[in-house]
């Protein structure tokens, strides 16, 4: 693979608006993923393995609970912080930012905000620093964007819950150390449990041939009548609004580590625009070049913009589930449109490892499908402003 010669574009000057609290965090992230990202990634998706040794630094770069306060090992960041890390991670590769986006927001999140203290203090601190890695538990092999027709299930047997059930397309299943999986009780209620690896009765096989995320590990969390102690189970939240509220913020991060793939897309494609001679000249001073480029930066910049925003909403506690849908799906729909238009300014040579464009156009394939699916999110946002449920 080519030297990684990243530079940001920032067409409006939205460093302005970073403290320099953030651009401290950004840049290190950023220097990061250069030196231990890049080298390494593209022979990582090509063997469809996850790179385990920048776990380190993952946690190092406050990768793992960005938002989550210091007294459980989290780094106890902004928002806005946690947003420029997934950006940084996502402009190295989607499948990475997977990684951090599953531990922090869809497995750290439910343990601090619907956990007991007890809970929180034996999985944070150690989630926190890489030393476990855990996945999440909502999709099934039927119901995955209806996740609320899930048939996983657990028993109250006195002094253990037992549970049943299959969950597929899991993120980090093959490795984790912990699992938060969403089950219904006998009322039909959903609660989220902490399962773990060792446990008699729960396998995570993986899921092979993917084309996506090639460098993240998926698999399936399997439930033959495993024993859950009592105290696994969380106990300050439930039904399908407690696995919705982990899903706003990792969708958020999302939004912001989409721009991180096409900022590296079109950063890509412009410095190649400068350098290929066809017909006498750079190709970048061709119009129908100009045009893709000049349309990049421009859907970059406004995507930028939302997040910004979106950042500033999530503060201060503001941001609604309608607005972070909205976020998502307009800035992966913007990068995978980039990937594709940069991979044809690289001619053929955009199909190689050489460059990373490809990789990213089939990672942000999954990007669009999971978390709630392009189509979804545009309903969500349907109902939002019509008061009409278009969903069934
Ligand atoms: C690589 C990868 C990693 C993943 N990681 C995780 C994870 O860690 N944990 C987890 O729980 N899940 C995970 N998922 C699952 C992901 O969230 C689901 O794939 C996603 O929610 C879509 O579900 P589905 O694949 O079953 O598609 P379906 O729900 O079957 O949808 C198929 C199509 O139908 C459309 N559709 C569905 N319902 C409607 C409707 N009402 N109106 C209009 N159109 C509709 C969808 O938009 C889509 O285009 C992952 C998926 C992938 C690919």
């Amino acid at each position: 693979m080519k030297p990684d010669l990243f530079e940001a574009p920032d067409y409006y000057n939205i460093d302005d608006l970073l403290t320099e609290e953030h651009k401290l965090i950004r840049d290190s992230a950023r220097e990061w993923v250069k030196r231990d990202v890049s080298p390494i990634i593209e022979e990582y998706a090509q063997k469809a393995e996850f790179p385990k040794q920048i776990i380190d630094g993952l946690a190092e770069i406050g990768a793992f609970g960005p938002y989550i306060p210091e007294e459980y090992g989290g780094a106890g960041l902004d928002q806005i912080s946690y947003g420029l890390i997934m950006q940084e991670i996502e402009r190295g590769d989607s499948g990475v930012r997977s990684t951090a986006s599953v531990q922090s927001s869809l497995v750290m999140y439910p343990i601090w905000k619907y956990g007991t203290e007890e809970q929180r203090n034996k999985y944070l601190p150690k989630l926190a620093s890489g030393e476990w890695m855990g996945s999440f538990g909502l999709t099934e092999p039927d119901h995955g964007s209806n996740p609320g027709g899930m048939t996983t299930n657990f028993k109250d047997m006195g002094d253990h819950y037992l549970l049943n059930g299959a969950k597929l397309w899991i993120s980090n299943s093959p490795f984790c150390n912990v699992a938060v999986v969403w089950a219904k009780n006998e009322e039909g209620r959903i609660h989220g449990l902490i399962v773990e690896r060792g446990m008699d009765g729960f396998s995570t096989p993986e899921t092979h041939n993917k084309w996506s995320l090639r460098a993240s590990a998926t698999g399936e969390l399997i439930f033959d009548n495993v024993k859950v102690p009592k105290e696994n189970l969380l106990p300050n939240k439930s039904g399908l609004g407690a696995p919705l509220g982990c899903l706003d913020s990792a969708r958020y991060g999302i939004a912001w580590g989409a721009i991180g793939a096409a900022m590296d897309c079109y950063d890509t494609a412009l410095r190649y625009s400068k350098e290929r001679i066809q017909f006498g000249k750079p190709i970048g001073a061709f119009q129908l070049q100009q045009k893709k480029l000049a349309e990049m930066i421009t859907e970059i910049t406004k995507a930028q913009l939302l997040a910004f925003r979106l950042g500033q909403l999530k503060n201060e506690n503001r941001a609604t589930s309608a607005q972070i849908s909205m976020a998502k799906r307009n800035n992966v729909d913007m990068a995978i449109k980039i990937t594709r238009e940069a991979r044809q300014m690289l001619g053929g040579m955009g199909i190689t490892g050489e460059y990373s464009i490809m990789r990213h156009m089939m990672n942000l394939e999954s990007v669009i499908t999971y978390e709630g699916t392009h189509d979804i999110h545009l309903l969500i946002t349907g109902l939002d402003i019509t008061g009409l449920n278009a969903f069934k």
